[in-house]
């Protein structure tokens, strides 16, 4: 995710909540969820995706101790050459990029309320629909998907992991998307996939790559096992895809308007990594 500054946040929210005072329905309910949520907690914005601590001279000394000496993975992180696939059947971890923020616990409080918002729609709700999509035809291919919130299970093992988010920006013409490794892969597998999305992803969208990747997507809080207890298990192998722009029109038109190919990009990325070819769905009992 891209920096949403304070004013077009505000203005957001004030968007979401008079669209809210025009219209009654029921699918208005998830408007007045962002729009509450992007009012409420304005400084969160700026911290996006990745709680990592940037205000350290608000922290009390005692606590911002204890934050650094905290390792929750002690013990030796496995190397590439001791990476081993889980037991069971090839298994994919999507993840729905700030979907069910809210319940994150204490150690991610920092995810409850971001996300971009374009015109009353959360990003979730543009991630969901996409994850629903590519979790679906992975189906139809054998492979055991696991749909994830923002929040992982504590160690989560998979064969792959993806994290999937949509850009905002103040620029509306900012376009193109971005597909990022962990900066610590412990697995020294993730760079392999994500050049294989990045160049599938494009293929199946048409959609420009952006040639840069962000900070926060590299040090994702999902990929940092030593920091949070919800993160992924150092052997998953992971990546995170930017799928376009929620604040550019023509990438809206692809990844709000045609979200099967969106799904069709990432799919084929699956199957043509080595490590999670397509089951078939003979394996199926
Ligand atoms: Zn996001």
């Amino acid at each position: 995710m891209k920096m949403i500054g304070l004013a077009a946040v505000g203005a957001l929210a004030l968007i979401a909540l008079t669209r809210v005072g025009s219209g009654g329905e029921a699918a208005m309910e998830h408007t007045v969820d962002a729009g509450m949520r992007a009012a409420a907690v304005l400084p969160l914005a700026l911290g996006q995706d990745t709680p990592v601590v940037q205000q350290t001279q608000q922290v009390p000394p005692q606590q911002r101790r204890r934050w650094r000496y905290r390792n929750r993975y002690p013990g030796p992180i496995p190397t590439p050459e001791e990476w081993q696939p889980p037991d069971g059947p090839v298994r994919i971890g999507l993840q729905v990029g700030h979907w069910r923020a809210a319940e994150a616990p204490r150690e991610l409080s920092r995810l409850r309320g971001n996300g971009g918002n374009w015109n009353g729609i959360a990003e979730w709700e543009v991630n969901l629909e996409i994850v629903r999509r590519t979790a679906a035809m992975l189906e139809d291919l054998g492979y055991t998907v696991d749909i994830l919130p923002a929040v992982v299970p504590p160690g989560y093992r998979a064969h792959l992991f993806i994290a999937i988010h949509a850009d905002a920006s103040n620029d509306r013409s900012a376009r193109g998307y971005r597909v990022a490794a962990p900066s610590r892969d412990a697995t020294g597998r993730a760079s392999g996939f994500v050049n294989l999305l990045r160049r599938t992803y494009g293929a199946a969208t048409g959609l420009r790559r952006l040639p840069d990747t962000t900070r926060r997507m590299r040090n994702y809080y999902a990929f940092n096992f030593r920091r949070y207890e919800h993160a992924l298990h150092p052997m998953t192998i992971a990546a995170i895809i930017e799928t376009g722009f929620l604040t550019n029109a023509a990438d809206r038109e692809l990844i709000i308007g045609q979200p099967e190919r969106v799904a069709r990009g990432i799919v084929d990325a699956i199957t043509e990594f080595p490590i999670t070819p397509a089951p078939g769905r003979s394996d199926t009992p």
